[in-house]
């Protein structure tokens, strides 16, 4: 169905971009093939790597693209977990990252505008630089402002500031059709026809390119620490989480790890986690206006966890504890990562993670396969790992390759079917991808695929944007 890219079109192509911001180079593209997603049997070599450095350049690319029926996958900074930017069917990775300006930070209206290539990590100083606030916080900061935005991620502090979708007021989308078209502005609401700039959040690159995004920036708390709760119970960590809530208590983050995998991150990371008692820690941040309203929400928190069964309370209070936290917890993915297939990133109502994490157990004994659990405890969020692995006394034992194979379909199946009977969801926030595709149906009536499939060919009848992707 798609047309390789011969010399007449690649000459075109670099007429528009200029020579060196465009490779076919083997070599140079090999990053070019695949995302985080570790099984490299989805992985695709494109034909050409293209790094335009404005939207009209943008513009003119997919333009010419669609008319010669060359499939384009655009692409952030490659830190999705399921596959969502790698050219299934060759033709041209897009990469966004030489559009990389932070273009204003608008102090009267509170919002931002920046460039689709824009990491995070750069965002994310810029604007604690202008005073101001960015609440969501995926895990990975390489991670880009448009990837962010077509994925709509999460991130830990989604619990009390929501995810990417709350804080985006404007895009700037090229079509498949080459067109530029505004969604939004700096407006703070909008009654205005169809939400289509929210249904181009999350779309994984299917219907638009990102060029542009305004971003709605807030002024910082003033004061915010880290409790590290240890339970011997999963069920009385986990459910300590509605009680908070109905207490009335919003923390940024509740974060819920098992201590074994803890204990491996510490060892990799040669840091100390403050305290090793229990099985399972919840990790709580709370933040407040002032050191005094700090104090007072800290102490109903511990109170709150302590009737739960809480074993103790420990605090993190001065920067360079709470810093030492969140950097153990934030490199758990690291310090497992080389016996890591797969994570999953199962959404159930929150009163269902400690069934579902029971459940997640119960499948890793009958298979004999090591499945981590973590996440984001509020949000209802699990991130099962599942390893090429067993956990045998903290120590893990790598599982032969045609075990593993054999044993990783049962063990998705097993966990979607179980987040499907818990009115859950498949993705909470990494995107389907190609790797979730098979699945969609235990989270999305027929119907819906269907209506999704038919904005899909309003969006784009060639089907050459990001091919592949959340449905065939
Ligand atoms: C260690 C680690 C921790 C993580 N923690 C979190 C977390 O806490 N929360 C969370 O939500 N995710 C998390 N992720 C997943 C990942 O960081 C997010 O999915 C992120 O949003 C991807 O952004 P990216 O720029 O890397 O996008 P990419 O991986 O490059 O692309 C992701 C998808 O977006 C599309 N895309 C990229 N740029 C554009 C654009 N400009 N226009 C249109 N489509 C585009 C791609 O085609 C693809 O479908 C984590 C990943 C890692 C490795």
């Amino acid at each position: 169905m798609y047309k390789k890219i011969n010399e007449d079109i690649a000459a075109k192509l670099e007429k528009i971009v200029g020579k060196g911001n465009l490779t076919q180079d083997s070599e140079k593209m090999i990053d070019y093939g695949h995302d985080e997603f570790s099984l490299t049997d989805i992985a695709q070599m494109p034909e050409m790597v293209i790094k335009p450095k404005k939207t009209e350049e943008v513009a003119e690319i997919i333009r010419l693209a669609n008319n010669e029926m060359i499939p384009v996958t655009p692409r952030g900074g490659a830190t999705g977990l399921c596959g969502g930017c790698v050219p299934s069917f060759g033709g041209i990775v897009l990469s966004l990252e030489n559009m990389n300006k932070i273009l204003e930070i608008d102090l009267d209206n509170q919002m931002a505008v920046a460039e689709a290539g824009v990491t995070l990590m750069d965002f994310y100083s810029a604007v604690e630089q202008a005073g101001l606030f960015f609440p969501p916080h995926p895990g990975e900061e390489s991670a880009m402002i448009g990837g962010v935005i077509a994925t709509n991620a999460g991130g830990s502090r989604a619990v009390k500031y929501g995810v990417i979708r709350n804080y985006v007021r404007g895009l700037e989308v090229v079509l498949p059709s080459g067109t530029i078209i505004h969604l939004g502005g700096k407006l703070m609401k909008s009654s205005t026809g169809y939400n289509l700039l929210n249904l181009m959040i999350g779309s994984e690159g299917t219907l638009g390119i990102i060029t542009k995004a305004t971003i709605q920036l807030m002024p910082p708390a003033q004061a915010a620490r880290s409790l590290i709760i240890p339970y011997d119970d999963l069920d009385n960590a986990i459910e300590t989480v509605p009680l908070l809530i109905k207490r009335k208590i919003l923390p940024v983050a509740v974060e819920f790890v098992e201590l074994e995998v803890i204990h491996i991150t510490e060892e990799f990371l040669k840091k100390e986690w403050p305290c090793s008692q229990g099985s399972t820690h919840l990790l709580i941040i709370v933040d407040a206006s002032s050191e005094e309203e700090l104090d007072r929400l800290s102490e109903m928190v511990a109170e709150i966890c302590m009737e739960k069964g809480a074993l103790d309370v420990y605090v993190a209070d001065s920067p360079e504890k709470q810093k030492n936290v969140l950097d153990i917890r934030s490199k758990i993915y690291e310090a497992i990562k080389a016996y890591t297939i797969e994570i999953l990133d199962i959404v159930v109502p929150r009163a269902e993670i400690s069934k579902h994490v029971r459940k997640v157990h119960e499948t890793s004994q009958k298979y004999g396969i090591w499945l981590p659990t973590f996440g984001h405890a509020a949000d209802g969020n699990v991130h099962t790992h599942i390893m090429k692995a067993r956990l045998e006394n903290g120590k893990i034992i790598p599982v032969p390759e045609e075990e593993w194979k054999e044993k990783i379909d049962k063990v998705r199946q097993e966990l979607y079917r179980d987040s499907k009977t818990r009115s859950g969801a498949i993705s909470g926030e990494h995107g389907i991808g190609i790797v979730k595709k098979p699945f969609l149906s235990y989270t999305l009536e027929e119907e819906e695929i269907q209506l999704m499939k038919g904005i899909k060919h309003l969006f784009d009848p060639n089907h050459i944007l990001n091919p592949n992707k959340i449905f065939d």
